[in-house]
């Protein structure tokens, strides 16, 4: 088994793990981006959200609901930013769905999600919706 969240989850390799239930393992970040970085995995080996079943995409994100509110509190937070780095193109280094809970606070010099993308030419709104829902088929 070379998956390290795999090797986690097995308690094969040591994580400073703060909750476990039917189906996820929740643990501390080894490099927290902040104080209560923790990381929400599903037990199955799966790269990515598509690759969920909806009964692990539902446990794993019940998983994060019950975890976000105590993991803030722990560290006396004032919110959280809750995500997911979902395939390699993202910035996924670890093939294993992982849902970052990273505690934050008033000017703690941190972005919001918008701050990851740059301003660009952007195709017309309703030609996309158009598009997603031709794929959804609805
Ligand atoms: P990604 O960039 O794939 O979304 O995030 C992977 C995260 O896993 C990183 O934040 C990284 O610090 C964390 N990580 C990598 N290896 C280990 C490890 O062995 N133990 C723990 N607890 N976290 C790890
Ligand atoms: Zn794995």
């Amino acid at each position: 088994m070379s998956c390290i969240f795999c090797r986690i989850v097995a308690g094969e390799i040591p994580a400073e793990i703060v909750a476990r239930g039917d189906g996820y393992v929740a643990f501390l970040d080894v490099t927290p981006l902040a104080d209560g970085h923790v990381l929400v995995v599903p037990v199955a080996h799966v790269a990515t959200i598509e690759d969920l079943t909806p009964a692990h995409a539902d446990t794993l994100f019940q998983a994060v609901r019950r975890l976000a509110g105590p993991t803030r509190a722990a560290v006396g937070a004032a919110g959280s930013t809750i995500g997911i780095n979902n395939g390699a193109a993202t910035g996924q280094t670890i093939p294993h769905v992982h849902v970052h809970i990273v505690p934050r606070w008033e000017h703690d010099g941190a972005g919001s999600v918008h701050t990851i993308f740059r301003a660009g030419p952007r195709r017309p709104v309703a030609a996309v919706g158009n598009a997603i829902r031709a794929q959804l088929g609805s």
